[in-house]
């Protein structure tokens, strides 16, 4: 059986070869760091020069192509998200990374918690949307009727990213639940949604119900609202990372921010930490770039907003 790096590596190795690249920086996500010298040693066998870049890399929204330019690359290999159109000089390989997991296990013995719902919205992140029909099909054959929306950005079926939710957005009012597949909390815990929420978790091998955590998040985002409201410094933050970079809405922003009587300044920075605001007159962030930004707000102990959230001071 082919390792897991194996299975990485062919693929991109072809298209490598047609680019006839000759200097090559390497993108990994924090969760395959391990892999990271294996893949660049794979790749060097195709001929050209792997430098690997290990800042961190959360999303495609994080291509490094400032860094590959620099270093003199030619060819920037991003490893593990998908493509979601984000303008580079350098061109890049975007090179998914896929998890076979069989759910239908889980679902099969946890299908009673599901007793109560007969729509059901599903959604997943890239390493899994290809279990999307999987799941559908097993929750069809329980009497369910499953409805799955295709990612504006990707074009996937019912793949969402922590800032898109656009696959499942639409099924709001159609649905009478919700079920995200896949692990972790990072992903699920950014859907806002008022409806019973489920998470079937691929690495506890359990079906179990966020939709508190959910609402616990709603009214933390209400609450901060509330308190910005009588706040006076404020500080738009925007991001030099490409697909996280929004200045036309940080115009926006501010000049909202302005009318209604606040002081307003803009940072920028590659990337938010509590250390880099320190010396700066600021009450609340307004942050332009990842909206997962808000969930460190105790380190920062900061109020953090984000660009919806000025709509309603
Ligand atoms: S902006 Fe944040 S949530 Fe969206 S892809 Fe990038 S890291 Fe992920």
């Amino acid at each position: 059986m082919k390792s897991i790096i194996e299975k990485l590596t062919e693929d991109m190795k072809v298209k490598i070869t047609e680019r006839k690249a000759r200097k090559i920086l390497l993108q990994v996500p924090e969760g395959l760091k391990i892999y990271a010298s294996e893949i660049a040693g794979n790749l060097e066998m195709t001929g050209p020069e792997v430098i690997i870049s290990i800042e961190p890399c959360f999303g495609a929204c994080d291509l490094r192509d400032n860094e590959a330019k620099k270093m003199g690359c030619d060819l920037l290999v991003h490893i593990g998200h998908a493509d979601f159109g984000v303008r580079t000089e350098v061109p890049v390989i975007h090179h998914e990374f896929r998890m076979e997991y069989d759910f239908r296990k889980i679902l099969i013995e946890n299908i009673k918690k599901l007793e109560k719902f007969k729509k059901i919205g599903v959604m997943t992140t890239i390493q899994y949307v290809d279990s999307v029909p999987q799941i559908k099909q097993t929750l069809e054959h329980n009497g369910k009727e499953v409805l799955v929306g295709n990612n504006k950005k990707t074009g996937y079926q019912g793949h969402v990213l922590g800032c898109d939710f656009s696959a499942v957005n639409s099924l709001e009012n159609k649905v009478d639940c919700f079920i995200y597949f896949g692990s972790g909390r990072f992903h699920p815990s950014g859907f806002l949604t008022e409806k019973p929420f489920f998470v079937i978790d691929s690495e506890r091998g359990e079906i179990f119900d966020i939709s508190p955590e959910i609402r616990k998040e709603m009214i933390k985002k209400e609450l901060s609202i509330e308190k910005a409201r009588n706040m006076k410094n404020f500080v738009i933050y925007i991001s030099t990372k490409p697909g996280q970079m929004h200045p036309e809405r940080v115009h926006k922003i501010k000049k909202k921010l302005l009318s209604i009587g606040k002081e307003v300044i803009v940072v920028s920075a590659d990337m938010l930490i509590p250390e880099k605001l320190l010396g700066i007159k600021c009450d609340v962030v307004v942050n332009t770039a990842c909206p997962r930004l808000k969930e460190d707000s105790l380190q920062f102990k900061k109020i953090i907003l984000n660009p919806e959230d000025v709509d309603k001071l």
